[in-house]
């Protein structure tokens, strides 16, 4: 039976590849330290018997005894509020922590996956992103602590691959939403659920004209399995995600028409380095992965309205 570690496995995007990988039939090992994840992420998970949890820092040396096949390596805050709530966290697990686990991987001779993010292109000025676009960062900016340290946590997985011969792949992973995302975690959709939730306002940043591509989160599942177990894909680096562009202003209609709610839209401020379009160029991942998502963003978002009004 082969075996998967996956750090930040009780976060969002982690609890749900612990779940798949369970049912896939690999045995699971869940490294979190809960800083932005839940245990109720992974409570169904426990009673499996091919599934244990290490509560542990991964920015700190983690010890593991035994094999290991896959190492995923998902740990750090992901959401904008979060990042910035702990930045020097977030740059410590990018870094020590990336380090740690390549380090684990090097020694136990496993394959090495990274998860990145559309952050690393910064500010865009290129659209839609493809791979080889090296992005624009503000370097001393509020989102910098998570750009510039997914940027060295890239940097280092190419390195530790250049001298140590390594089976690593990067995953640079767009916008994803679904059922499990912290209903207080900032994001914008699980904001505009809980607002309309609640006959809240829907609080739109800026004028709403920025745009954003959504990905349900089981097609970012199925990229994160099919990059770690294709073959040959040493050194080789994705953009995963949702290519279908929407505003944020038609997002907050889309999920007020959605949820049949009649709260009104309100304009607050961008917030600072907000990129004004992201879109992902998957055609790689649909060429070498033979992956693009199924799921559309009206489909996803009534999935995801439907388990925030169940929980
Ligand atoms: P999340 O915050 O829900 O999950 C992150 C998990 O990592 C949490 O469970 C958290 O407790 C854990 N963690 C953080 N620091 C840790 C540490 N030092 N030691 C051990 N565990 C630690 O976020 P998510 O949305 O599930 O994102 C998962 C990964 O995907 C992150 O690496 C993120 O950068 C990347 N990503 C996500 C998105 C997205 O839209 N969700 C977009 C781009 C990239
Ligand atoms: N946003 C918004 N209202 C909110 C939360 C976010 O208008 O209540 C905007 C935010 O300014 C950004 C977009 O929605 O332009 C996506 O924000 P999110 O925090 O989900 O992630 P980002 O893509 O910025 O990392």
């Amino acid at each position: 039976m082969h075996i998967c570690l996956v750090t930040g496995g009780a976060g969002f995007i982690g609890s749900w590849l612990c779940e798949d990988l369970l049912k896939k039939g690999y045995k699971v090992i869940c490294v979190d330290n809960f800083i932005t994840g839940a245990k109720d992420n992974i409570k169904r998970l426990q009673d499996n018997e091919n599934f244990s949890l290490i509560e542990c820092d991964v920015s700190k040396v983690l010890k593991i005894d035994g094999k290991i096949d896959y190492i995923f390596h998902l740990a750090s805050p992901a959401s904008p509020i979060d990042y910035q709530n702990l930045p020097i966290e977030t740059m410590l697990v990018n870094s020590f922590g990336t380090y740690n686990m390549l380090s684990l991987a090097m020694k136990k001779n496993a394959r090495f996956l990274l998860a990145s993010t559309s952050e690393v292109y910064g500010y865009p000025e290129e659209h839609p992103q493809k791979e080889t676009y090296f992005g624009h960062v503000n370097t001393i900016g509020p989102r910098s602590c998570y750009d510039e340290s997914k940027r060295f946590a890239e940097a280092l997985t190419m390195s530790f691959r250049r001298i140590h011969k390594m089976d690593v792949r990067i995953a640079r992973i767009f916008n994803t939403f679904g059922p499990k995302m912290r209903k207080n975690d900032g994001r914008v959709i699980p904001n505009f659920i809980i607002q309309t939730i609640r006959s809240e306002p829907l609080t739109v940043y800026g004028d709403g004209k920025q745009t954003r591509s959504f990905c349900y989160v089981s097609d970012m599942v199925d990229a994160l399995e099919k990059m770690m177990f294709t073959e040959k894909l040493d050194g080789e680096v994705f953009n995963v995600g949702n290519a279908s562009e929407i505003s944020i202003l038609d997002l907050a209609k889309m999920i007020r028409d959605l949820t049949k709610s009649d709260s009104e839209i309100v304009f607050k401020p961008l917030p600072g380095d907000d990129p004004a379009r992201r879109k992902p160029d998957i055609n790689k991942a649909k060429k070498m992965l033979g992956w693009e998502p199924k799921i559309d963003l009206k489909e996803g978002l009534r999935k995801t309205v439907e388990w925030f009004k169940a929980h």
